[in-house]
């Protein structure tokens, strides 16, 4: 595609709460070491929107509103820029790690840009996003996706690599036992993961009797509801001697659900927080104290998309169940956010077609 330039596209732009607007623009035209990909799904996130999105310009890209929404998109190569280093060509199929860091801060010269002091994302701090046509990607934010994994699959690699950096990061080891607190769609792929990994247990605690069922989809041994059972006593029972899992995931952003996590891992276990909290939780400190338990937190993602695609690749985790609708980009306001809005038990992963090709090729 040669004159991409002189094209126009849609794009999904992100105004303000409630005020997201599909906009007709010029196709961006890759600057040095940028390649053009043209989108081909894209899913929504529950954080698309107010949470992360800049009120002032964004430290590292100087954007503020409006911005292009989509941050978990796969998409082909349409045309490769000047001086791009890599072995990128028209065709190639790629997924693209959303992180945007700053490279200088002390997070980011260790090594942990997921943990940059100024932190954005691509489709939540400018630079353009996935709820578009096209999307001029640098290139070290792309990934190649595997011959056998769908381009569907690749737009769920974002928070499939939310959920392997998690159970990475809680040092989960196989055969050990686990408890995912939340079954959104990171409590979902977290059970994946530790079901893929090898988990010997895994209980899930969920008020939602839809999300429990996707929960027993995702491999789950034990569902409960912490409104009619206490989480603790039944991770006891089920646990024996242990008298605990070895780690619980809190993935619902939630007090009671923490609480019930640190008191539900064993001695010397571990609690890892994946969920982003808009009211400090009250925990029992000592807890930690008296049974030397640990909670970590755990940010996106670093270095972990081989991992994601050596999964999907080899097929020890599958997502395409968990694709519960596919809409073009003109129904992303009333088929996507506002179903997430009024029906959201039902959805794990609403995908989004820019193109509003809703047939495309694998
Ligand atoms: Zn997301
Ligand atoms: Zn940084």
């Amino acid at each position: 595609m040669s004159n991409a330039s002189q094209k126009t596209m849609r794009a999904a732009m992100f105004h303000g709460a409630k005020d997201i607007r599909i906009e007709e623009q010029q196709v961006p035209t890759p600057k040095d070491g940028q390649v053009l990909v043209k989108v081909a799904w894209c899913g929504i996130c529950g954080t698309d929107g107010p949470i992360l999105c800049p009120d002032k310009p964004h430290p590292i890209t100087g954007c503020s509103l409006p911005v292009c929404l989509g941050h978990e998109f796969s998409g082909i190569v349409a045309q490769v820029g000047p001086n791009v280093k890599g072995d990128w060509k028209e065709g190639d199929r790629v997924v693209i790690e959303a992180v945007i860091s700053c490279g200088e801060c002390y997070a980011c010269k260790r090594g942990c840009n997921n943990a940059c002091a100024k932190l954005g994302f691509v489709g939540l701090s400018g630079l353009g996003g996935g709820l578009a046509e096209y999307f001029a990607s640098p290139e070290q934010y792309l990934h190649r996706l595997p011959d056998n994994v769908s381009l569907k699959s690749g737009a769920m690699c974002e928070p499939l690599a939310v959920a392997i950096h998690a159970v990475r990061r809680a040092g989960f080891q196989k055969g050990m036992t686990a408890l995912v607190l939340g079954a959104g769609p990171i409590g979902i792929f977290i059970t994946k993961v530790l079901i893929a990994q090898g988990a010997s247990m895994v209980i899930c605690s969920e008020p939602s009797s839809t999300r429990r069922d996707k929960a027993r989809l995702a491999g789950a041994h034990h569902m409960f509801s912490p409104l009619e059972s206490d989480i603790v006593a039944e991770v006891r029972k089920l646990t024996g001697s242990d008298l605990g899992v070895d780690i619980a995931f809190e993935a619902a952003a939630n007090e009671h659900a923490l609480v019930a996590a640190i008191k539900s891992v064993k001695t010397r276990g571990t609690v890892l927080n994946v969920s982003v909290w808009s009211r400090e939780p009250k925990i029992p400190m000592n807890e930690l104290v008296f049974s030397e338990k640990a909670i970590l937190g755990a940010s996106c993602y670093r270095d972990d998309h081989p991992a994601v695609m050596d999964a999907l690749s080899s097929g020890s985790i599958k997502l395409e169940d968990f694709i519960t609708a596919t809409i073009p980009l003109d129904k992303l306001v009333d088929g996507g956010f506002r179903e997430l809005l009024e029906n959201n038990e039902q959805h794990v992963k609403i995908l989004v077609s820019p193109s509003g090709e809703l047939n495309q090729p694998f």
